[in-house]
């Protein structure tokens, strides 16, 4: 049936539907001639409407979309244009730059010729302005090339304490430089897996690890800090010591080419564009990225990492000891336990078994520490108790969700829980009763023989 066809349909609906609504109203009563006029405009909107649809706003529609979709595709195409510009305009500029810096530096290192003072400040301010220009060129390589998705990302399982030790030793020199202490606490308690690029999240560290050195103040303080997350992630923090940032500033942090005001001063160099090829890259490796700030105090910039897929294992290492031997061993007991359960070749009722084995001895370790805690006077011994208290019910809950669902993902859930709590735990609530058991050692073993024997 063509357009004109059911246009004329239409029309010819609406004409009866008028006649026959003209016919009813006149049967009970005497139509005014204003009802009438009334509802002939109404039937000629009505009868108009199909033909001013199909003869003017239909074709304005088509135009304007046909319009759209040219502008999209002369937009897709400038883009195209822009980063292939961009990428060999980097390439084009680099090169002659290199031969710059290369040859200011042989002026200067050439002892048969050697240059006055001021000829090697001239010489300096080349060297210095090149490796600026080049540091801004490659960052805009570097960000042509993710946006037009040539970044060839190549994940594999990494050991991320060797990755730790060398950001931090390649970082060294800058932090002395600037007198500033450069510490890793995250090598400390745990060595997990990462699953992810090493050469693209070095890159990130790096950039991280420099801008809280140069935004440091100095004699300021660098750590590079990590836990494990709830939910299969590892998180490597950045802290510093700096002048933080502005909240004003928060939502231009990750915008390209924005240097939140500290242009303006022109002390500290910069680009602008380190974290957002940083956060572009953490999240092509399926990563996230995120910073804490306090104007004055400092900042902390973080990266999560996906664990490598099979290996959430956790390893046990002299910085997880609390320092009374009955609660280390209760720890290594659980690590292993988690590690257990963890295991992929593990039939579904071994898992159960593994499941209730661990849930059993956390409650048997909960009530071992808070024993030595009384014992030792620990003075957060009701909070610590609430904190045993809440772990406990909320891993009974995700057990009982596990065996009634039987989905894998519960249990994964339910580990990832287990880990992470496990070493914060220990590492922040557990070492804090060290300090006091110290001159109450028999009372501790005393009451750990108290259990044993109630047990
Ligand atoms: P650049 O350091 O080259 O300017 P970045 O993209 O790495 O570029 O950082 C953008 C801006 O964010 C910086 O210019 C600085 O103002 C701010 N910034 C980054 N890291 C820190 C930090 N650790 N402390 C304070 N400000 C920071």
């Amino acid at each position: 049936m063509s357009g004109l066809t059911i246009l004329l349909r239409i029309a010819a609906i609406i004409f009866v539907v008028e006649g026959m609504i003209m016919l009813a109203l006149s049967r009970f009563a005497q139509l005014s001639p204003q009802v009438t006029t009334a509802i002939d405009v109404l039937m000629l909107v009505l009868i108009s409407s199909p033909f001013i649809f199909v003869l003017v706003i239909k074709p304005y529609v088509a135009a304007r979309t046909q319009e759209i979709n040219n502008a999209r595709e002369i937009a897709e195409r400038a883009n195209r244009t822009k980063d292939e510009f961009l990428a060999h305009m980097s390439h084009e500029l680099r090169t002659p730059l290199n031969a710059v810096i290369g040859f200011a530096q042989l002026l200067q290192y050439n002892p048969g010729e050697p240059l006055s003072p001021a000829q090697i400040d001239y010489t300096n301010s080349i060297i210095y302005s090149g490796k600026h220009l080049l540091e801004i060129i490659n960052g805009m390589l570097d960000l042509a090339a993710i946006e037009a998705d040539r970044v060839h990302i190549s994940m594999e399982d990494i050991d991320a304490r060797v990755l730790f030790e060398e950001c931090i030793s390649l970082m060294r020199p800058a932090a002395e430089a600037r007198k500033i202490k450069l510490s890793n606490l995250a090598s400390n308690g745990l060595n997990p897996q990462l699953h992810t690029d090493v050469v693209r999240l070095k890159q990130a560290l790096i950039n991280l690890l420099s801008n809280a050195i140069k935004y440091n103040v100095v004699g300021g303080a660098v750590t590079l800090d990590a836990k494990l997350m709830g939910d299969g992630y590892f998180r490597i923090s950045v802290i510093d010591t700096g002048k933080g940032i502005a909240r004003e500033y928060y939502n231009n942090i990750f915008e390209p080419f924005d240097r939140l005001g500290v242009e303006s001063t022109r002390s500290i160099e910069g680009t602008g564009i380190g974290l957002t090829v940083t956060k572009k890259l953490v999240e092509k490796m399926k990563g996230r990225i995120g910073f804490e700030s306090q104007e004055g105090a400092g900042s902390t910039f973080w990266v999560e990492i996906p664990l490598a897929m099979e290996q959430k294992q956790l390893l046990w290492n002299e910085d997880l000891s609390v320092g009374v031997e009955a609660i280390d061993s209760d720890h290594k007991i659980l690590i292993e336990l988690l590690n257990k359960v963890s295991d992929p070749v593990l039939s579904h009722t071994e898992v159960s078994e593994v499941l209730t084995e661990l849930l059993n001895y956390t409650v048997g370790h909960f009530k071992r520490e808070e024993a030595v805690m009384a014992a030792c006077g620990y003075p957060n011994l009701a909070e610590h108790m609430k904190i045993h208290h809440l772990l406990a019910a909320k891993a009974t809950l995700l057990a009982e969700e596990w065996s009634e669902s039987e989905k894998p993902e519960v249990v994964e859930q339910l580990l990832d829980f287990l880990r992470a709590w496990l070493v914060k735990h220990i590492m922040e609530e557990d070492k804090a009763i060290g300090r006091y058991i110290r001159g109450h050692e028999r009372e501790v073993d005393g009451a750990l023989q108290n259990i044993e024997k109630t047990a």
